[in-house]
């Protein structure tokens, strides 16, 4: 890695740069159109919010506007399992990307109910589960998690959106179904899932998110609150599932473009860590045929290439 220090680069600058040549990049995807509610917000929107693990904050755009966060949940889920269940999760679950669209029922069919990774719909319902058998309010577990994170204790559930998913998300009904059926979940269906789903319409803007993120590039230490909130080698692993299965089918792509751990969600977030210097959150709710944030992914891409920041 290109060690820049972060005086050598103006990181505002950069930001301004990224902003100014994406304009193209707008009008190309498709607003989420698996939950009725996100084809309600309007898809030309950006921001992108970045925090360093000296502190430092910067952003640009609408870095501040609360966004439906969606896949980016599985994260906070996973380390949640973590820090109380440790390394038990593994056994029902995989660690290899699924090579499939996040919610595909084919894989988990053929291997057996035991999903490939965390950041898929059926490894996150798995991990529900296992963290809601563990603790008795899963939800509120995760919710003051993401807040004391973000330093921020408006971070809500947005409530139309939960329903929207309710009533149109099938296919992650028959994913729950299956699991329980292989015995890969425990609890009960019906509230696994809505755990799941509530989980996935928290709301949250660029910055939050940036924040909520930046001990992952720290070795598992919150840079503003000095909190540790997962060892050194957890981070290492959240960051290597995030670089192998953060982007679904897209994440090889990703990782040719723009060369760092990430998560995406489907309602135009994405999230990457810079191993020892910073996070960066972006949103653009337009998404290429993956799910993934199009003008996002195009924002890291240039962020990485014009700071020379990445892991490789
Ligand atoms: N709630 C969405 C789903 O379960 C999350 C998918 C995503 O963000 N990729 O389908």
């Amino acid at each position: 890695m290109q060690n820049l220090r972060f005086a050598e680069l103006d990181i505002q600058g950069l930001l301004r740069r990224i902003e100014q040549e994406l304009s193209s990049e707008f009008g190309k995807g498709q607003v989420c159109t698996t939950i009725p509610e996100l084809q309600t917000v309007p898809g030309s929107q950006f921001g992108m919010a970045v925090a360093t693990v000296n502190g430092d904050e910067f952003v640009i755009g609408a870095a501040e506007t609360p966004f439906s966060i969606q896949s980016l949940s599985k994260v906070f889920v996973l380390e949640k399992v973590l820090q109380i269940t440790g390394a038990s999760l593994w056994e029902r679950v995989g660690r290899e990307p699924s090579g499939l669209p996040f919610n595909s029922l084919a894989l988990l069919e053929i291997e057996g109910g035991v999903p490939r990774n965390p950041f898929i719909n059926a490894g996150a319902l798995v991990l529900t589960d296992h963290l809601a058998a563990n603790h008795a309010t899963a939800e509120k577990a995760v919710l003051q998690f993401v807040q004391s994170l973000s330093a921020n204790d408006s971070i809500a559930i947005n409530e139309r959106v939960a329903k929207s998913e309710k009533e149109t998300g099938g296919l992650n009904f028959a994913l729950a179904h299956l699991l329980r059926s292989r015995k890969s979940i425990a609890g009960n269906v019906d509230q696994i899932l809505d755990t799941y789903i509530r989980l996935c319409a928290l709301e949250m803007s660029c910055l939050d998110l940036a924040r909520a993120f930046t001990h992952l590039a720290n070795n598992g230490v919150c840079p503003r609150s000095g909190q540790s909130v997962l060892p050194e080698l957890d981070v290492r692993r959240v960051n290597a599932l995030m670089l192998t299965c953060g982007l679904y089918d897209g994440v090889g792509n990703f990782a040719y473009r723009v060369g760092i751990p990430a998560k995406s969600g489907v309602g135009g977030g994405v999230v990457g860590v810079i191993p020892r210097v910073l996070s960066v959150a972006v949103w653009a709710p337009e998404l290429d045929a993956q799910g993934n944030s199009l003008a996002g992914i195009s924002a890291l891409e240039l962020f990485t290439k014009y700071s020379g920041w990445s892991i490789f």
